[in-house]
């Protein structure tokens, strides 16, 4: 199960999405003629006048970090934030091909940025399945969205808040959340972002991924799924260009650094997450073990099972969640009883702690029971051949994550 409490925000921010998807197609094609820099700059303007920021050309920064024989270039593009409290920059890794001397350009996250970085001999292997798995999951997503366009790139979990990340630091280490969800950059867009700081101060990647630099301080890691994860304010942080990461490679050390905009008054780590090609609520999404909730700018809190964090507390870094487990929440109560079959007419053959990871084999209905989140009759067998009521399991998936019994 996961939570439905923030629906009506999340169905006003897909109507907003729309608007902005047919706005601008996928991919941005610039004038014969025209330089890829000045191609990016454009389709990087023209994406950012969206968000009603407004920012002059003076203030972006276009770095080519591969190319071949004219036709082909690979990048980031960067809007440095203007130094205020809340800003933080934005910007993209681009892939760019030149035909009859136009340039089409697209941006991570972006159906075309798969499309045009699986032919492009400047992208490695590695780059292209990953981005390929973020087309696949988006193709899959708009077949299932009745009525969307196959061009409309899905920004929202859509049903689906598993990120299979773990919190930016090492597992098992406790960090304290000192920010609740807000805006990446302070100017637009959803509650995406959380601060973190303390322990070794060592901010690690949240999973998998390629790695890039895009600007002194800012490091954005394009995970599987359509999922990436951004990281601003490090300092002696990596610099790099599509570097396959693991699980908790060192990103750099949280900081202050504000070389490309924004304010910190402390060091921290400004962690933000995105997916397919737009910032994205992490309210509902699990992360590390824990399950964001935002109720306010820089407000909110984490659950753990049934142990709730507010903001300014202290989160432990369970790990990434697999996409077949789950969180067990009694709802308040201190454990689940585990059956031998799915419902409470079979015998109980053991129980299970609030907080417990537990793996899903299958799932299949049985009998209905309420639970935080509201009620249901699936019901989860465990690896252990077990079963336990879906209400008292936080998946991030509302259904079987791992196919029916
Ligand atoms: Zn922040």
């Amino acid at each position: 199960m996961l939570h439905r409490r923030r629906v009506a925000g999340l169905i006003s921010a897909a109507l907003a999405f729309v608007s902005v998807g047919l706005a601008h197609p996928g991919t941005a094609q610039a004038a014969p003629g025209t330089s890829v820099t000045t191609a990016v700059t454009e389709k990087l303007l023209n994406q950012n006048a969206l968000t009603g920021r407004g920012v002059s050309p003076q203030e972006t920064r276009v770095r080519i970090t591969r190319e071949k024989g004219g036709t082909w270039a690979f990048g980031t593009a960067v809007v440095v934030a203007p130094k205020k409290e809340g800003a933080a920059p934005t910007g993209a890794v681009f892939v760019a091909r030149a035909e009859g001397g136009a340039w089409t350009v697209a941006f991570d996250g972006e159906p075309a940025f798969a499309d045009l970085a699986a032919a492009s001999p400047v992208v490695t292997a590695y780059e292209k399945k990953l981005f390929a798995s973020a087309r696949t999951a988006a193709d899959a997503e708009v077949a299932g969205a009745e009525g969307s366009s196959g061009d409309l790139v899905q920004p929202l979990a859509n049903g689906d808040f598993r990120t299979g990340m773990a919190l930016p630091w090492s597992t098992g280490a406790s960090w304290t959340l000192t920010g609740g969800g807000h805006q990446w950059d302070g100017a637009s867009g959803p509650y995406s972002s959380v601060d973190f700081a303390g322990g070794d101060q060592a901010v690690r990647a949240a999973r998998a991924g390629a790695a890039y630099t895009l600007c002194s301080g800012f490091v954005r890691v394009i995970h599987d799924r359509g999922y990436a994860s951004d990281y601003y304010h490090l300092t002696g942080h990596i610099n790099a260009n599509g570097a396959a990461v693991s699980q908790g490679t060192f990103l750099g050390n949280t900081g202050t650094n504000v070389a490309c905009g924004g304010s910190a008054t402390g060091r921290h780590v400004h962690f933000g997450l995105r997916q397919n090609n737009a910032y994205v609520p992490i309210a509902d999404h699990g992360i590390g073990g824990w399950v964001f909730y935002t109720t306010g700018s820089y407000a909110g809190y984490a659950m753990h099972g049934s142990t709730t964090r507010g903001a300014g507390s202290a989160l432990t870094n369970y790990g990434a969640l697999g996409l077949t487990q789950g969180i067990v929440d009694a709802n308040g109560g201190g454990a689940v009883n585990k059956r031998s079959g799915p419902g409470t007419g079979y015998a109980v053959v053991g129980s299970v702690a609030d907080g417990a990871v537990v793996t899903v084999s299958c799932s299949r209905n049985g009998t209905s029971h309420e639970g935080r989140f509201g009620v249901t009759s699936l019901w989860d067998r465990l690896s252990d051949g077990t079963w336990i009521s879906d209400a008292y399991l936080w998946t991030g998936y509302n259904g079987a994550v791992n196919g029916t019994c």
